[in-house]
């Protein structure tokens, strides 16, 4: 495993593996890493050659008051789990190193950003647009691998790499879960014990949805009964939606491929999950 932190370290690692014709498979991540990441890694070295995973905490994707500082960044275990998967570079570079001294260039998202967490984090998706733009041009793979769990990222994602013409083939890597059906995140580890108990619920309510609007389309009914017990339980809602897989829009009537998704407080940790459902 290499460790590479520079651009240019980077760029010369890549010319490298062109010129003997191997593949590159990429799995950006923001470290702490959990199987979840891990099963990414997996599935790029099934598709390509080389993996490589960044670990870059990117400050353009938080919104001011949220959890950029307390992040959690426990690199040597990071290094040390990707060693074990056989990742072949880690790119761990500097904030100083993407952003240089500033950026002058912004995103505007249409409506694929309206909704969901681009409704309730304002600038995120321009940030997570901008951040792995800039990693698919150093990295520049031939694959990149990208989780379900965070569904509406992946399909921006996926929109990007048409817009912007990147040669890179978009893999998705179903949400890996904990026994108890919680979504594995890095942001678990803020979670008490007692509002560790309490968030495989999230699970529970999003599997709810999906057997109730089998028999109900309509997703206010679903939604709304979901909601209730989610905050009789303790939980904050952020939002309860469904919305069509494709673009991203809310459904009224729940018909066809969509995606139920969620977003909650447990205190003070905002904590989503999806499930992708096959509908009459
Ligand atoms: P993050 O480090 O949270 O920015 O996530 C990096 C990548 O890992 C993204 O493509 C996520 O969707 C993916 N990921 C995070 N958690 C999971 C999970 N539980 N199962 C599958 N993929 C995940």
């Amino acid at each position: 495993l290499i460790v590479v932190r520079t651009i240019d370290d980077m760029r010369s690692w890549v010319r490298s593996i062109r010129a003997q014709e191997r593949t590159i498979g990429f799995v950006p991540t923001m470290g702490a890493l959990h199987d979840g990441h891990l099963q990414l890694a997996k599935r790029s070295k099934e598709l390509a050659d080389e993996t490589v995973v960044s670990i870059f905490v990117n400050p353009t994707q938080f919104g001011p008051n949220e959890d950029l500082s307390r992040y959690p960044r426990p690199f040597d275990e990071d290094i040390k789990k990707c060693r074990d998967a056989g990742v072949s570079v880690v790119f761990h570079p500097s904030a100083i190193e993407i952003y240089g001294a500033g950026s002058f260039i912004g995103f505007k998202l249409d409506k694929m950003g309206d909704h969901l967490c681009g409704a309730s984090r304002p600038g995120h998706f321009a940030g997570v647009i901008q951040i792995v733009n800039k990693l698919f041009n150093i990295v520049q793979p031939d694959t990149a691998i990208f989780g379900q769990k965070d569904y509406q990222q992946y399909r921006i994602m996926e929109q990007m790499v048409v817009e912007f013409n990147h040669p890179i083939k978009m893999v998705m890597n179903p949400t890996v879960r904990a026994t108890n059906g919680l979504a594995l995140s890095s942001r678990n580890r803020y979670l008490s014990e007692d509002e560790l108990v309490l968030a495989p619920q999230i699970f529970i309510e999003l599997q709810r949805i999906a057997t109730d609007l089998a028999t109900n389309p309509s997703v206010e009914t679903a939604t709304s009964a979901s909601q209730g017990r989610l905050m009789a339980a303790g939980f904050k809602i952020d939002y309860i939606s469904v919305v069509s897989n494709n673009d991203l829009q809310p459904l009224i009537e729940a018909h066809g491929t969509c995606i139920v998704a969620m977003a909650v407080y447990l205190g003070t940790t905002r904590l989503i999950d999806n499930l992708l459902v096959e509908l009459s």
